[in-house]
Order: structure tokens, then sequence, then C-alpha cells
């Protein structure tokens, strides 16, 4: 393995190395335990980027839990579209879980019971909830057991080699799709990327409103 890109190249390597580390994956709905890794997406902003890191995990035989927002100023899940993401992110084996905005928990049987809060405020953010898994509560997080792309950043750099050397004994990963299924150098390049092919959805969306371009 060369660079750590945040790129869909390297996803796959990552999935590779926690194979080779002996990982297996695991989800929210028991404690983890020894080669436990909890492969967790926080769907941000987009659920076409979110549906390419899923047909990725197919290929490689990988299920991951994803966290879907209800209240995103960025898609929509009431939406055909949002209904065909779901569908498809369950017919892969993937688990969909509720990305939360506090205070609302619209858990509804389109989620499995299972809660992360977006841009949580310390307060709340590992507070048990009643007969629903919280992905940031002590049993699933341990600063030592958990690692986050947030924009782009590592902090504690990227884990393939760890992953693949078994030097935790179990893992809570989160990856934001959209940060690695649109191409950039950095993340404000990606996140323009983003918007490129956002607008072109946009175009196709108005068609098939039958608005006359
Ligand atoms: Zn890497
Ligand atoms: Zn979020």
């Amino acid at each position: 393995m060369t660079r750590c890109g945040f790129e869909l190249g390297h996803y796959r390597e990552l999935l590779e190395a926690a194979r080779a580390g002996g990982y297996r994956l695991a989800f929210f709905d028991r404690d983890p335990g020894p080669s436990d890794l909890l492969l967790r997406h926080d769907v941000d902003l987009s659920l076409e980027a979110a549906l390419r890191m899923a047909e990725v995990e197919s290929e490689a035989e990988a299920r991951a839990s994803y966290f879907l927002m209800t209240r995103s100023v960025f898609y929509n899940l009431a939406s055909p579209e949002g209904e065909m993401a779901l569908a498809r992110l369950r017919a892969l084996g993937h688990r969909v879980g509720l990305h939360a905005a506090y205070p609302h928990v619209d858990l509804d049987g389109r989620f499995d019971p299972a809660v992360a809060w977006h841009n949580p405020d310390p307060e709340f953010m590992s507070t048990p909830l009643d007969g629903v898994a919280n992905a940031m509560e002590p049993r699933f997080f341990s600063p030592d057991r958990y690692r986050s792309d947030s924009n782009q950043r590592w902090r504690h750099g990227c884990p393939h080699e760890d992953l693949a050397a078994r030097r935790f004994d179990w893992l809570q990963l989160l990856i934001h799709p959209e940060i690695w299924a649109y191409p950039g150098r950095t993340m404000r390049e990606t996140m323009f990327s983003m918007l490129d092919a956002e607008r072109e959805r946009r175009v196709r969306q108005l068609m098939e409103d039958r608005i006359d371009l």
C-alpha cells in the first residue's frame, strides 16, 4: 500500500487490511468483543456517495452500519431517491440506523434500533438511550478503539497498518462516504467535486419534473 488517499481504491485496501488482520464485521446490536470491527458510516451529505461505498463493500463481501438522516438539508430520505437508497443498502445486506439531529430521535420501521448523533455536543454524546444503541455510548466507544476520518483528517493516522497488524482488540471505524467517493486532494476540492455531481443530479431532477430546459 502506498499513499493513504481518501478515495475508494484505498478504502478497498482498508477493508483488505481488516481482513488480513483477522477482524470480522460486527454491528451495533450487541457489545463488541475481540476481533470485532464496527464499520460505521454517518451519511451527512450524499446518498449517492453512500451507495457507491456500499457497492464497494458488497464486492469485498463486507457489511457496514449506515446511519441516515431524516432531517438533512442535503437529502430527503422520504423522496423516491431516498427510498431507493434505503432499499439498496438493505438489499446489499448493510444495517441502517438513524443519524439523528439532537434532540429528535425519529426512529421508525426504516431503521434498526441504533442512533448516531450528528455533530454531538459533549453533554449528550455518550448518554445511553432507552432500548436503542447509541454508537458513542461507552460500550461501543473507547478512545483507543475508535478511528474517524472527519474532514479528511485522521487524528492518529490512517488505520490500515494497525488493522493489518491487528493492533486493536476491536475497533469502531467511522467513515464518511462523501469524502471518499468524490475526487479531490483536499477537503475543499472533494466538496466542490461533490457539488459538481450534485448540479448534474439537480438538472436530471428538473427534467424529470417536466421543467422546460
Ligand atoms: Zn492507509
Ligand atoms: Zn454527521
